[in-house]
């Protein structure tokens, strides 16, 4: 029996979480179970000191010997991690979320589970994943269950309310064959609470809100980008005016910009920001975003006097000497996107520790990594509602290094490339590479981490560029290839070379940007390619049953790479006749696909998010469904 000894408090939730996980993995092995079955007892010490370690970043050391065990971290959540890292030092790997993805290793000596490992320090201080896309409560938890297993330590649940996530699931938008469920006011926050505590119990970062604030001021509910009924008067002087009218963007709150400079919209998003603050202790990182959308800023005379920028300092400034005020520690993450991309002239942030710089280069293309410097382009000059995001990665990282140049807080990165141009790489091997590639820039361009805004199933074929994401912020030391190579042959056996080879080839002839809507539809030249992919993906399928015999075991993977050749090859083959104009066509095809998914979607669900591909394929890529 292992005796607990916890420090400085027995009862810190996350050490009492820590311990039950050290104990239930154990207790897979025979080994353990037969050594542990032979003593009376064997103390282990999990222990919390950030003295004994001289850095922000989650660090922890431990030791296992035969007489005791011990971890120490500087945080409770560093203490967790340490638990996962002893569990792969001795051979467990996580593969994916939810128990399946648990590889258990076979252990035949007790001496292998002895260990001892010097101070292993965190590459990052923000390693984490912001929640997109459709998710029962399940996909959820199961997915935050997971994040500390592969070494991030944040999660962020956007909105007030993250209502929309959820309904997208249980409404199942964008799938008709599955029977629609309303869920009440009151099971939506319980599944809210229940995310919450997963979040507290594993001590992680816990991040809210974003958009939605602007709409909140206005009246509306900060759930998601609903639609909504059209301002009353007394709110109009409050929205932006755009072309002489104040009104909701396009119909959607989250979407609206306000009209800065009036004192009751400053009045009311600060009063927002800091009741939001006071009432969610439990939240390490409040994001204070502005509209979701680009040229809808306000064109009255006071607001055309100034910058949105330097609109959006004074409100930050104006929200922190609130919060100082009410002693409230909580740390606000401004954004650099849409026309916030461009730099303040005149206001400066105040108090820079009370800030985080977060960078979004969403329109950004995945087809290359970031470059290892800072770039400096020259930028287009801006007119206000005639703005347009940038295109390469070299003038979204130029908007970025002016900032840079005015603020040197914390600061991460916030990047999408699994929450829309994955669906372009069939093999998920390219997105994989450029994630990490990526992160092993963020220290020259001066980012302490990374978020990744995406759908937490995107495991089709593989959950390796999560995987990768998660075991390189943590340990940015490890290279491609070995992350690789034990993810590959844990998963695939034997067979791991040959699945490897085929992914790599689908990924070759994948175009992550034509996914993403970036450039023409109509690219004659991409249709070869597109149809390779059918092809290579109709040869694997009659692979399959010679790379795994027909057995219970391998039943899962072969239904898996099954299901995704089918994908590959009704879904490229829509492509194809879409690149080449065939338009008609191509939404027949793609009607196909969809159906194909659709059907098969209660078995697939944990690694394919149907409701976001067909939702990213129509908005984004340029199909239409009839
Ligand atoms: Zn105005």
């Amino acid at each position: 029996m292992i005796r607990f000894i916890l420090k400085p408090q027995e009862s810190d939730p996350t050490l009492v979480f820590a311990g039950e996980e050290l104990m239930a993995h154990l207790e897979e092995l025979m080994v353990w179970r037969k050594w542990a079955a032979g003593r009376e007892e064997y103390p282990v010490t999990l222990m919390t000191d950030p003295r004994q370690f001289s850095c922000r970043k989650d660090a922890f050391r431990y030791r296992f010997t035969e007489e005791e065990g011990i971890i120490i971290g500087n945080h409770a959540r560093s203490v967790l991690l340490g638990v996962y890292d002893y569990l792969k030092e001795i051979g467990f790997l996580f593969l994916k979320p939810g128990r399946e993805g648990t590889r258990i290793p076979v252990v035949t000596d007790c001496g292998q589970l002895f260990r001892e490992v010097d101070t292993k320090e965190a590459s990052f201080y923000h390693r984490g994943v912001c929640i997109e896309g459709a998710n029962s409560v399940e996909h959820a938890l199961d997915f935050v269950d997971w994040l500390p297993k592969i070494g991030c330590n944040s999660f962020f649940l956007q909105f007030r309310k993250p209502d929309v996530f959820f309904e997208r699931w249980y409404e199942h938008q964008n799938n008709p064959l599955l029977k629609k469920v309303i869920k009440s006011r009151r099971e939506l926050d319980e599944m809210e609470e229940s995310l919450t505590r997963a979040m507290g119990i594993r001590g992680m970062l816990d991040h809210r809100m974003g958009h939605g604030w602007t709409g909140e001021a206005l009246g509306y509910s900060n759930t998601g980008w609903r639609r909504e009924d059209e301002l009353q008067e007394k709110e109009m002087a409050l929205a932006a005016e755009i072309d002489g009218r104040r009104q909701l963007f396009k119909g959607i709150p989250a979407n609206t910009n306000l009209c800065y400079s009036h004192p009751e919209v400053k009045r009311r998003l600060e009063e927002l920001v800091v009741t939001y603050a006071r009432e969610h202790p439990n939240v390490s990182y409040l994001h204070f975003w502005l509209a979701d959308e680009c040229n809808n800023i306000c064109e009255c005379d006071e607001c055309t006097a100034t910058t949105l920028s330097d609109q959006y300092i004074e409100l930050l400034n104006g929200i922190d000497r609130r919060l100082t005020e009410e002693g409230l520690p909580t740390k606000i993450v401004f954004l650099l996107y849409q026309e916030l991309l461009l730099a303040p002239m005149k206001e400066k942030l105040k108090h820079t520790d009370r800030f985080c710089l977060m960078f979004a280069p969403i329109s950004r293309t995945f087809e290359k990594s970031y470059p290892r410097e800072l770039p400096s382009v020259e930028l287009p000059p801006y007119e206000r509602n005639r703005f347009r995001l940038p295109r390469t990665l070299e003038e979204n990282l130029s908007y970025y290094k002016i900032w840079k140049d005015k603020f040197d807080g914390d600061s991460f990165f916030y990047d999408y490339p699994l929450g829309r141009a994955h669906y372009g790489d069939f093999g998920y091997m390219k997105v994989a590479k450029i994630i990490y590639d990526d992160i092993h820039a963020l220290k020259e361009l001066g980012a302490d981490g990374y978020i990744s805004c995406q759908e937490l199933r995107a495991g089709l074929p593989t959950t390796f560029p999560n995987y990768v994401m998660g075991e390189s912020l943590a340990r940015e030391e490890a290279s491609y290839e070995e992350i690789k190579k034990s993810y590959f042959s844990a998963l695939y056996g034997g067979s791991s070379e040959a699945v490897e080879k085929y992914l790599e080839t689908l990924s070759g002839y994948s175009d992550m940007d034509y996914f993403n809507g970036h450039g023409l539809r109509y690219r004659p030249e991409k249709e070869g390619d597109f149809l390779k992919i059918e092809e290579t993906a109709q040869d694997f399928l009659t692979q399959i049953p010679y790379l795994w015999e027909d057995t219970k075991e391998h039943e899962g993977t072969r239904k898996q790479l099954s299901f995704h050749a089918n994908y590959c090859i009704r879904l490229s083959r829509a492509l194809a006749a879409l690149c080449s104009g065939k338009s008609e066509e191509a939404d027949g095809l793609f009607g196909e696909f969809c159906s194909y998914i659709r059907e098969k979607e209660s078995d697939m669900h944990s690694v394919l998010d149907v409701y976001r591909v067909i939702e990213v394929a129509v908005k984004y890529t340029g199909f239409h469904l009839h």
